[in-house]
């Protein structure tokens, strides 16, 4: 992991790297059996180089606080690592360009589930998984994956912040997360 932290700290294989203050590389347990995959980093995140420190963190905290976690159990780290100028969405290109330091971090964890945030982690997934996937994150949410990993994809918790109905359901997906930890 330290190699991957030293890899990403002196990348520079795509363009996002010039507007970074920090890469943004991942935080949490090394010996966890619960992967978190966000998108890339905000403001915030590219400020602290901590993921998911934001609004959306927040709620995040909130959803793991809810099933008897804390961020000390699980990691928690993101496709992109280095911020989208404007939050814009990350493009195909970055994606791939970062994607491979990613799949070292869940190589050397080795976990047992892994839960995407938002469509870029699931498609990144379904792609890794080899799951044919015509529908959108409305359809799969909250779904099980029984295969080389348990992947459950889950709504990005930023879709959250201000919908009510939004929380409820990430909660409930939440609450499947909870099963498998059990
Ligand atoms: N959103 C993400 O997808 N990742 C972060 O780290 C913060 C916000
Ligand atoms: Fe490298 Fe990823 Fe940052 Fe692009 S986003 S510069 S691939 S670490």
């Amino acid at each position: 992991m330290k190699q991957v932290k030293e890899d990403v700290l002196a990348c520079k294989k795509c363009p996002l790297y010039q507007g970074r203050k920090f890469p943004v590389i991942g935080q949490g347990n090394h010996n966890t059996k619960i992967i978190f995959i966000g998108e890339a980093p905000g403001a915030r995140e590219d400020a602290t180089g901590v993921p998911f420190c934001g609004k959306s963190g927040e709620f995040l905290n909130e959803l793991l606080n809810h099933i008897g976690l804390k961020r000390e159990d699980v990691y928690i780290t993101n496709v992109v690592k280095c911020r989208p100028p404007q939050n814009r969405d990350p493009k195909e290109s970055e994606i791939n360009c970062c994607k491979q330091y990613l799949e070292r971090q869940i190589e050397i964890i080795n976990p047992k589930i892994i839960c995407s945030l938002g469509r870029y982690s699931m498609n990144f997934m379904m792609d890794k998984l080899g799951i044919e996937n015509k529908e959108t994150i409305s359809k799969v949410h909250g779904k099980v994956f029984e295969k080389e990993y348990i992947f459950i994809p889950l709504y990005h918790p930023a879709v959250a912040i201000y919908d009510p109905n939004m929380k409820e359901i990430l909660k409930k997906d939440f609450e499947i997360i909870k099963k498998y930890v059990d």
